[in-house]
């Protein structure tokens, strides 16, 4: 008997039409003889209406709190699903994150999965029942209820389908695949059949938000392939696989844009061993992720050190920012909420070169102005004014001609 594990996004289950159109995905898969795990967001903007509601009372709501509060969207989902589902004449039940043992750490609003207990889903499965279990929350050993980040339920469905050895996780959305760039931008972008798991991974997160990282960490690490297709039709979307010989012989796989970020740049600090390491060190310990850095000397022995956040981690990234500022007796701090990064990526970069002058040419032709760079193995990303991002996008899109058959 084959496990198949789906995930329906927001968009999917955004009405009780929409609902019920999933229920026909579900069933066809039941029909054929396999279990089906369902997972499901919040319904359409559920999880951004109540973070609004929250942040009309107070900029800094306490984390905890907020997913008490964000965790009830997917509630609602699961358990219109499941009454749909039924009410077709299939036996199906729902289970909220807690409820099946979907263990988190203690990190709210951002917590990662430790362990998932499946003898719930199991037996459930066992009896025949369709199992729909609530996308982007689990609970910490102390029943504290958290949520794995915005767009977290891609790694439920991941993670499920890792510990059950599911065949497949089909990744429903509202797009019919992943595209060498985001198609709202670039009208003759292209849907690629198959991507490996590091380009997604990169691809994911440099701002492609088709598949979030941390749901293509988990299926890389334990194999998991991944479907990623249209709830609107029944096209294939795109497979992301474990690399194969033949992936490095494409330079670049596709452009991806980040407008999420913000700059935030410590001026005048002091040129000393271990600096570095408390201001990124203080940063670490408020949970803020960083993502890229630069350090410029400014004067003798000055150093002027900018580095990017999540525009989600900007206000507390500032504060320490400041804080560090004052202790370090630095001159000032600056930021800029208005950048926006785009990246290239390709596990063909490994074997070709001049792929970062080619970039950063289609960039010059357009004269946008590049603030900071970074690269990986098969990933280069710079940071551009926000203003530019689709000119850039669309440059870079030509200049490595990724563009669709016409
Ligand atoms: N509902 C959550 C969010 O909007 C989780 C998800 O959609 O995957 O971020
Ligand atoms: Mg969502």
């Amino acid at each position: 008997m084959g496990i198949v594990v789906q995930k329906f996004g927001g968009s999917s289950v955004a009405d009780a039409e929409r609902i019920i159109s999933v229920t026909r995905r579900v069933i066809a898969e039941k029909d054929k003889g396999n279990w089906v795990v369902v997972v499901v967001s919040a319904m359409g903007k559920t999880t951004d209406n109540l973070l609004a509601l929250a942040s009309q009372i107070t900029d800094r709501p306490d984390p905890r709190e907020i997913d008490m509060l964000i965790s009830t969207g997917e509630q609602i989902s699961i358990s219109l699903l499941a009454i749909a589902i039924q009410s077709m004449g299939y036996p199906a039940i729902s289970f909220t994150g807690p409820q099946i043992g979907i263990l988190t750490d203690q990190i709210h609003r951002k917590a990662k999965i430790v362990h998932i207990n499946d003898e719930k889903i199991k037996q459930a499965l066992e009896e025949g029942k369709v199992v729909i279990v609530a996308g982007f929350q689990g609970c910490t050993l102390e029943n504290e209820i958290t949520t794995l980040g915005r767009g977290g339920s891609d790694t439920t469905a991941v993670a499920l389908a890792a510990v059950l050895g599911a065949d497949v996780c089909d990744i429903y959305t509202d797009v019919d695949g992943v595209y060498t760039t985001d198609p709202r931008i670039v009208k003759n972008a292209r849907k690629l059949d198959r991507i490996s798991y590091d380009e997604m991974l990169e691809l994911a997160s440099q701002g492609a938000k088709v598949l979030y990282s941390r749901a293509v960490e988990f299926a890389k690490k334990y194999n998991v392939p991944v479907h990623v297709r249209s709830s609107f039709n029944d096209n294939p979307g795109t497979m992301v696989v474990k690399e194969e010989k033949d992936m490095e012989d494409i330079v670049v796989s596709g452009v991806a844009y980040n407008r999420d970020e913000a700059k935030i740049s410590i001026l005048g600090v002091p040129d000393r061993p271990g600096i570095a390491a408390e201001i990124f060190g203080s940063l670490g310990d408020a949970n803020i992720v960083v993502d890229m850095i630069i350090q410029n000397v400014a004067e003798k022995e000055l150093n002027d050190i900018s580095f990017t956040v999540g525009k989600d981690d900007f206000n507390e990234a500032l504060n320490v920012a400041k804080q560090e500022c004052k202790r370090l007796k630095a001159r000032d701090v600056v930021y800029d909420t208005e950048i926006a990064k785009v990246s290239v990526v390709g596990v063909g970069m490994k074997s070709h070169c001049s792929v970062a002058a080619k970039m950063f040419r289609a960039l010059a032709k357009n004269n946008i102005n590049i603030e900071m760079i970074s690269t990986s193995e098969i990933k280069i990303s710079c940071i551009i004014n926000g203003k530019d991002v689709d000119k850039a996008v669309q440059a870079i899109h030509d200049e490595f001609e990724l563009e669709g058959a016409k």
